[in-house]
């Protein structure tokens, strides 16, 4: 089944905050930007797969919500006076995953989308009461698996995997049936025409069938996109939708900006496959990176900003302003500026055979997704940073053991001291210092792990079938292409550390120095892990990403 889903127990305890009646005062502020609505019994509101569905606000009756599974129809709940209808996706322009239906003759107050983006920006006591109830009410349709997508796959399938973590990273509720354990899979293979060869296969919205579907063609199936306009020249385009964007596009977008994000696969960027962050301020207990990925989103969306999913940034045209960036789907977006957010990707291990395990036993996440791969075996988390920590910290929770292994002398000068005290005190992890791994081996899934001890020389074999590789990370800057100047690792420069850089004053006309944040290219700024000297945290993604917002400002008003 569908994992990184939050517990039932957490929603049931949660349920007065999933569905809360508004008060008499609040209804009125509705009904300012609302039209009424007779329905008669049984008369549908809006149905499975339909767009641009507005919310609902019971005046009198009852309007019941249902899941569709197949032909048959799962209650959700049942809307009575003063209660309202939507969840997450009512702000997302993305089709609804249920059917609502007047359960008796009903009269309801009718909010179209635009006005209820109105009511969340401008009313502060309905945007938290509506907004809390739409993320919960998506928690549970996830938690319940109640979306419009079955997968079936092999959890032997690294192909498999990536498109649970595609679904599970977009917060897109699906139902997954394994080949391996569920005997009824051929009857459903065969009632479209697949076979086993085929997996992984998508079923999307009962109708078509995406066999080892691409991301964007996930996102195309499922309509992620749709409502996108084209052609239009945006204020500010944000390449990148990891903390750094999606803080970019908050604030752009609660500035009044007109916000398009792009992004190659989903909200959250590295921040996303962390299981718990801890350092985050106002998080005590720690949030998981997809919760927090899912929290920005909402935040960007209400207050407007358009995040187009599963569309890379492929060329920066860089020649005049507006600017154009090529996408995967062979379109050109234009933008009068830009903020590259494109962060940055895990190195990979150099052995020969690594790219037939990657996603079967090689791994560059641990969230609940891979956790449930390893199930209760042990692990091997390779690295000396925090995110290696955090990784193995996790999975010691259901792994039988898992080894971290690093080529240094100890974790001290790499990792956070809270973490490293954690490993001393889990007594089923086990630190090898001045270790690296040499060989991998398998047939159809890893097997085999040989490390070599660099102290003694000794090279051993492990019976280990799960590798986590944390091993620091390189920039996303090759779509850049020689627009922007770089530094000898590739991360993109900025400001003052552009020094006398010949780039600025080559491309610029303008009678003044790059601002801080912004590139050799006039009106184009770089934030988060992807610039040059950026401490590579959330909170100073988040705070780069925010702050250049002034900076867009100024480059527009030029
Ligand atoms: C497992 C793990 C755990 C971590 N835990 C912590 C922690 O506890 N605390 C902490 O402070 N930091 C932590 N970090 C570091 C933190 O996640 C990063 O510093 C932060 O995510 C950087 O944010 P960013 O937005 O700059 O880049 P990223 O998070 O890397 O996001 C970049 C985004 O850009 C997208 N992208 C890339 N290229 C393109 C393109 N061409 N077109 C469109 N989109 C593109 C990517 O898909 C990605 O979504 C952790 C990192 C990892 C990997």
């Amino acid at each position: 089944m569908a994992t990184g889903s939050p517990a039932p127990d957490l929603l049931t305890a949660r349920r007065a905050q999933m569905f809360p009646t508004l008060s008499e005062a609040q209804i009125a502020r509705v009904a300012r930007v609302a039209k009424e609505r007779v329905l008669a019994p049984g008369e549908v509101l809006f149905d499975e797969g339909d767009y641009d569905v507005p919310m609902h606000v019971v005046l009198e009756g009852a309007i019941e919500v249902v899941h569709l599974r197949g032909s048959i129809e799962e209650p959700i709940t049942v809307h009575v006076p003063g209660e309202f209808t939507g969840e997450a996706n009512q702000l997302t322009d993305r089709r609804s995953l249920v059917r609502a239906r007047a359960k008796i003759r009903s009269r309801v107050l009718v909010v179209v989308r635009a006005n209820l983006r109105f009511l969340v920006q401008t009313d502060p006591e309905l945007s938290e009461i509506l907004l809390r109830a739409y993320i919960l009410r998506r928690m549970g349709l996830l938690a319940g698996h109640q979306g419009d997508v079955v997968v079936i796959g092999s959890r032997h399938s690294a192909a498999t995997l990536s498109m649970q973590e595609f679904l599970t990273r977009n917060g897109h509720p699906y139902r997954y049936v394994d080949v391996d354990a569920d005997d009824s899979v051929q009857s459903l293979l065969d009632g479209f025409h697949v076979g086993l060869a085929d997996v992984p296969v998508l079923i999307c919205r009962g109708e078509r069938v995406l066999k080892n579907p691409s991301n964007a063609d996930v996102a195309e199936c499922l309509g992620f996109n749709a409502s996108i306009e084209k052609g239009v020249i945006r204020d500010v385009v944000v390449v990148g939708a990891g903390p750094a964007g999606l803080a970019a596009a908050v604030y752009g977008a609660s500035e009044g900006l007109d916000v398009l994000v792009l992004e190659s696969s989903a909200p959250g960027g590295q921040a996303g496959s962390s299981s718990k962050i801890e350092n985050y301020l106002g998080f005590p207990t720690g949030i998981s990176g997809l919760a927090l990925a899912q929290r920005a989103l909402t935040q960007a969306e209400k207050f407007g900003a358009r995040v187009a999913i599963a569309r890379t940034a492929l060329k920066l045209h860089c020649e005049g302003i507006p600017y154009r960036i090529e996408t995967g789907g062979g379109e050109m977006v234009l933008a009068r500026t830009i903020v590259i957010a494109t962060g940055a990707e895990y190195r990979k291990l150099e052995l020969p055979d690594l790219a037939k395990f990657e996603g079967v036993g090689v791994y560059y996440g641990a969230t609940f997704v891979e956790a449930q791969r390893c199930s209760s075996e042990a692990a091997i988390v390779v690295g000396g940073g925090n995110s290696a920590g955090q990784a193995a910290t996790f999975l010691a929770q259901s792994s039988s053991h898992v080894h971290i292994l690093v080529r240094s002398d100890g974790l001290a000068s790499s990792m956070s001291r809270y973490l490293i005290r954690r490993i001393e005190e889990t007594p089923n992890i086990t630190l090898h210092t001045r270790t690296r791994v040499v060989a991998l081996s398998g047939s159809e899934h890893l097997e085999e792990v040989s490390w070599v001890d660099d102290a003694t020389g000794e090279t051993s074999v492990h019976p280990i079938r799960h590798i986590f590789s944390m091993t620091g990370a390189k920039p996303n800057t090759e779509w850049l292409e020689g627009c922007v100047a770089l530094d000898d690792k590739g991360f993109i420069l900025t400001g003052a550390d552009l020094g006398t850089h010949p780039g600025w004053a080559t491309r610029s006309s303008l009678a003044r120095s790059p601002l801080h944040l912004e590139t050799s290219l006039p009106k184009v700024f770089a934030v988060g892990d992807v610039r040059a000297n950026n401490v590579k945290r959330v909170a100073s993604a988040v705070g780069e990403g925010s702050t250049c917002i002034q900076l867009v400002h100024k480059a527009l008003a030029e």
